[in-house]
C-alpha cells in the first residue's frame, strides 16, 4: 500500500498515466490531497469512479493513526497519533484571537538531547519521524480547519524532538509545507538547541522561514547543567553560527528563553545575556517555564518576566514574554511526551473534543 502524501506530483502522475487516465487527473487528485484536503478518497466527488477506486486500492491518505484528541480552555488543541510502527508523537494547535491558527508539530519521538525541564527530552530518544510524517500532522490540523471554515496560518517545529537532529526530514518536510500546502515561509520557524554544524547548514538552504534557538541560559555552566547539548557545542561557538547566519541570510534569529524562578530569571542573567547578544539582529521570546515531572524548578512570576525584559530592552535587544498556553493539557512548551501514556490507557474509540 502506499501513502499517497508519500508520493510526488512527478510519481502520481506517472502512475495515473499508466492507469490510463487523463493528465490533467493528476492536478486535481493532487488539489484534492494539499488544498482541499481531503479525508478519503470517497471525498473527492469529480473523480471517476475507476480513478477513485484506483487510489483506494492502491494506498492511502496519510498514516498517522489519531488516538485522541485534547482541549484546552484557551482553546489549544493537543493530538495525540500512533505511528505505523507504534510509536507516539503529539502535535498542538495554537488558536489566537488575531486569526492565527500554528500547529506545532513534532520531529521525533521522544529525543536524544536530554533538556533537564523538557518532558520530551525527560522521555529519551525513539526514532526520527519521516518527512511525511511530519508534514502530516500540519495537514491533519489544516484538514479540520478547512471543515470548520478556518485555514492553517503557521506552522512551528518545536513540538517533540530535535530538528535538526533529524535535519534531512525536517527540511524536506519545510520545503513540502511551503510548496504543497502553500503555508508562506515566513510563516514558518524551525527551533533548534543549538547543534551548530546545522546552524551553518541551514544558513545556506536559501529559506526565509525563520530560526529559533533554545539559548535558556547565557554562560556555559548555566547552560550545560540545563543542557547537555552545550557541552558539545559552548556558547562561543553557538553565538558564532548565529552571526554567520544573520550575515549569511539578513534574516533576524529569535531566542528562546524560558524562566526558571531564582535561577535564569536574575538581573544578572539578563545582563549577561544582553552582552552576549550585542550587535546582533535579533528578538528574545521569555516564557515562565512550563512544568513537567521530571523538572523541580518553578516557573518565574509575571513581575520577574516583566524585569528581565526591561533589561533587555535597555540595551535595545528585542523582547517580549510570551504567554503560556495548553499547560491545563500539558501541551505548553516542553510539555509534549508519550512517556505516561500506558496501552490500557489508549482508548479504541477516538474522542475528540
Ligand atoms: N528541540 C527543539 C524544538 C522543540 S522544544 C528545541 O529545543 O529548540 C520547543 C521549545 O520549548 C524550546 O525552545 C525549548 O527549549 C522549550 N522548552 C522545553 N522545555 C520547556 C519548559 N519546561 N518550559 C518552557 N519551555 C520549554
Ligand atoms: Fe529535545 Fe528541544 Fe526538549 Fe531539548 S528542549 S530535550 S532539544 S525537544
Amino acid at each position: 500500500m502506499l501513502n499517497w502524501y508519500d508520493v510526488t506530483q512527478d510519481d502520481l502522475a506517472a502512475l495515473i498515466q499508466g492507469w490510463g487516465q487523463p493528465s490533467f487527473r493528476t492536478k486535481q487528485v493532487w488539489g484534492w490531497l494539499y488544498e482541499r484536503l481531503a479525508a478519503s478518497v470517497e471525498d473527492m466527488t469529480d473523480l471517476p469512479k475507476p480513478l477513485r477506486e484506483k487510489l483506494r486500492s492502491e494506498g492511502t491518505i496519510g498514516t498517522l493513526e489519531l488516538v485522541t484528541g485534547q482541549q484546552s480552555k484557551d482553546g489549544t488543541e493537543k493530538r495525540l497519533y500512533r505511528l505505523p510502527d507504534g510509536r507516539l508523537i503529539e502535535s498542538v494547535l495554537m488558536v489566537y484571537e488575531d486569526g492565527r491558527r500554528t500547529a506545532c508539530i513534532s520531529t521525533q519521538s521522544g529525543c536524544a538531547m536530554g533538556c533537564v525541564f523538557c518532558a520530551t527530552g525527560q522521555m529519551g530518544f525513539f526514532r526520527h519521524l519521516t518527512a511525511t510524517e511530519i508534514v502530516e500532522q500540519a495537514l491533519a490540523f489544516a484538514r479540520e480547519l478547512n471543515q470548520r471554515g478556518e485555514r492553517l496560518s503557521n506552522v512551528v517545529l518545536m513540538g517533540m524532538g530535535e530538528p535538526f537532529h533529524n535535519y534531512d526530514a525536517s527540511l524536506s518536510a519545510i520545503r513540502r509545507l511551503i510548496n504543497d500546502l502553500g503555508i508562506g515561509a515566513r510563516h514558518i520557524t524551525v527551533s533548534t538547541v543549538g547543534l551548530v554544524p546545522q546552524i551553518r547548514q541551514f544558513a545556506e538552504e536559501g529559506l526565509q522561514v525563520t530560526l529559533a534557538i533554545s539559548l535558556h541560559a547565557a554562560n556555559d555552566t548555566a547552560r550545560g547543567a540545563l543542557l547537555p547539548v552545550n557541552r558539545r557545542w559552548p556558547l562561543s561557538d553557538l553565538i558564532a553560527a548565529c552571526h554567520h547566519y544573520v550575515k549569511k541570510t539578513g534574516r533576524r534569529v529569535t531566542f528562546e528563553w524560558a524562566l526558571i524562578h531564582g535561577q535564569t530569571d536574575t538581573q544578572i542573567q539578563a545582563h549577561e545575556l544582553a552582552k552576549l547578544l550585542r550587535g546582533m539582529l535579533c528578538h528574545v521570546n521569555v516564557i515562565p517555564l512550563n512544568p513537567t515531572r521530571g523538572f523541580a524548578g518553578s516557573p518565574s512570576e509575571i513581575a520577574a518576566a516583566n524585569n528581565f525584559i526591561a533589561i533587555l530592552h535597555d540595551y535595545n535587544i528585542s523582547a517580549t514574554v510570551r504567554i503560556r498556553r495548553g499547560i491545563d493539557i500539558d501541551a505548553g512548551c516542553g510539555q509534549l511526551t508519550t512517556r505516561y501514556i500506558q496501552p490500557n490507557d489508549i482508548p479504541s474509540v477516538v474522542e475528540m473534543p
